[in-house]
């Protein structure tokens, strides 16, 4: 077949399934102007989709959101069938039926009898392998994932997915018609969890790992990562997505890398779906949605007075290091600067406040607190902080002190490696290092994935190149030594980069 014949550019298009996923792809490629057929083995619910679309549109018109002709036509494009045999002529069919291989399988073998050889067949599956959908058909090169995310009208990415047989030909020219509906495609292949769904997972795992050490509370966790600028905290979004399905796909995943410790599942969350505490949708998960206002909340930012001391140093060298300087001035501290040190924070008369470089605080010495990486620092943003278990009660409370006149809320925590931030998102980062490493997507791919498709504020490649490697090598190793086993390793990818950045 010639890349002729798969050009997909006003393609008639069958899309299979008018539940949610389906519907919302039948409505995007009509308002893009294909001719639609959309069936749905539940009789009158493919109508039942069109009309709710239609009066879906006609408010968006009346909003003032789109043109009146604009959204008659896309309504028009639409054609419920009632047996897939109706469909005509098509290139491409998508389907977004039951998450279930058998019968997502069966439809396809019913498919290759029914369409040309030139069609595409696209699923929509979030989980299943792609390579396995297209064994034992005639033509296994034009099977192809284009993975959506709910809801389909609004979110931009599309997670174009290769099978082992998949025609490059085949995944480009659904990338294109990606691309030309307006979305953003990324390539990826078959692998567990493709792009999103694989380095995804750290966001709610070091959440749960540091929950069922007991270092934290959900609260506390979810205000540190919006101050880093998450648009929800792991647990609320947990609790959104409901326990049961995040611990589905974790699961899936996990099995999926055949029982890789990297991306076990946790206790807390099983707890939570044995109890039948799934979230919002029950009304509880981690917080209670019924009665009102019992959600806890931390305590908001008081600024200090700066603690007396006689020998105070901001240590180090870069941003953090230059904001430090900048709000000691302010507060109207006589201090000096250490550039030499290899680390960043401060020095009051002996006594140390550290940024994190993953160690616990107990590891490094006595008078020592670490705090977390500030990521989008604002004034009062909330930063996790921890003192050494050695540490005297004067020290705990002035390190408090000092965190508040550099402008941060702290929130002290359980002494534990790489505290929230830092080692979150050293982890996402991590899993999508590997991604690249086995040449599951591009760095591009995996920062646009990220940021489209789970409203990241950055990729995973763009906080790497705000931080360093060696940096976020430094937290995962430390993260690898104090807990052990396979969870932590570093990938093999960053560090060679870290290698290959260090001075020679
Ligand atoms: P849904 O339950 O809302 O819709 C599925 C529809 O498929 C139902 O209307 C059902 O009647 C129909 N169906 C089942 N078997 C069929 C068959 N053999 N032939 C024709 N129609 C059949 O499910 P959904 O949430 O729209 O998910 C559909 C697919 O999209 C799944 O593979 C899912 O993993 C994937 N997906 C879902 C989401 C999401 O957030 N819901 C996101 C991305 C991908």
């Amino acid at each position: 077949m010639s890349s002729q014949e798969f050009n997909l550019r006003g393609a008639r298009i069958l899309v299979i399934g008018a539940g949610i996923m389906g519907a919302g792809i039948a409505q995007v490629a009509a308002q893009a102007g294909h001719a639609v057929a959309l069936f749905d083995a539940r009789e009158g619910l493919a109508s039942q989709a069109r009309s709710k679309l239609a009066s879906t549109l006609n408010t968006l018109v009346a909003k003032g959101r789109i043109d009146a002709a604009d959204a008659a036509m896309a309504i028009e494009r639409i054609e419920p069938v009632t047996a897939l045999e109706q469909a005509g002529e098509v290139g491409l069919v998508i389907e977004a039926v039951l998450e279930n291989i058998d019968v997502k399988r069966a439809l396809f073998k019913q498919l290759e009898m029914l369409v040309a050889p030139q069609c595409v067949l696209a699923s929509n599956t979030s989980s299943l392998s792609i390579t396995a959908l297209a064994n034992g058909l005639a033509h296994p090169e034009r099977v192809v994932g284009m993975h959506f995310f709910n809801p389909v009208p609004l979110m931009k990415l599309v997670e174009v997915v290769s099978g082992l047989r998949t025609s490059p030909r085949v995944a480009d020219s659904v990338f294109a018609l990606a691309n030309s509906w307006d979305k953003v495609a990324v390539h990826t292949r078959s692998t567990p969890g493709f792009i999103v769904n694989r380095i995804a997972r750290p966001y709610y795992a070091e959440s749960l790992a540091m929950l069922q050490e007991r270092a934290a509370e959900p609260h506390v966790l979810d205000a540190c990562l919006r101050s880093a600028g998450f648009r929800m905290g792991p647990c609320e979004l947990m609790d959104l997505i409901g326990h049961d399905t995040n611990f589905a796909v974790t699961t899936s995943v996990y099995e999926a890398n055949f029982f890789d410790k990297r991306f076990v599942p946790s206790l807390v969350q099983r707890e939570l779906v044995d109890a039948g505490l799934l979230g919002r949708k029950v009304g509880r998960g981690f917080y209670d949605y019924v009665e009102e206002g019992s959600k806890p909340q931390i305590s908001s930012f008081s600024p200090s007075n700066a603690p007396a001391a006689s020998a105070l140093r901001v240590v180090g060298l870069g941003a953090l290091a230059d904001q430090m300087t900048e709000a000691l001035s302010k507060a109207g501290c006589r201090f000096s600067r250490d550039t030499a040190a290899h680390w960043v924070g401060l020095e009051a008369d002996g006594a140390q406040l550290r940024l994190t470089d993953g160690r616990p605080a107990t590891a490094i010495g006595d008078e020592v607190a670490v705090f977390d990486l500030p990521l989008a620092f604002k004034t009062g943003a909330t930063l996790a902080w921890a003192p050494s278990a050695r540490a005297t009660d004067a020290w705990c409370m002035t390190a408090s002190r000092w965190l508040r006149v550099l402008g941060f809320n702290p929130q002290r925590l359980t002494d534990s490696p790489g505290l929230v931030v830092a080692r979150t998102v050293a982890m996402l980062i991590n899993e999508a290092a590997d991604a690249v490493h086995q040449g599951v997507c591009s760095a591009s791919g995996a920062d646009a994935a990220m940021k489209l498709g789970v409203n990241y504020p950055a990729g995973p490649f763009e906080w790497l190149a705000s931080w360093s490697p060696a940096g976020v090598l430094a937290v995962l190793d430390a993260l690898d030594t104090h807990y052990r086993g396979e969870r932590y390793r570093a990938s093999p990818w960053l560090r060679q980069r870290a290698w290959c950045e260090a001075p020679s």
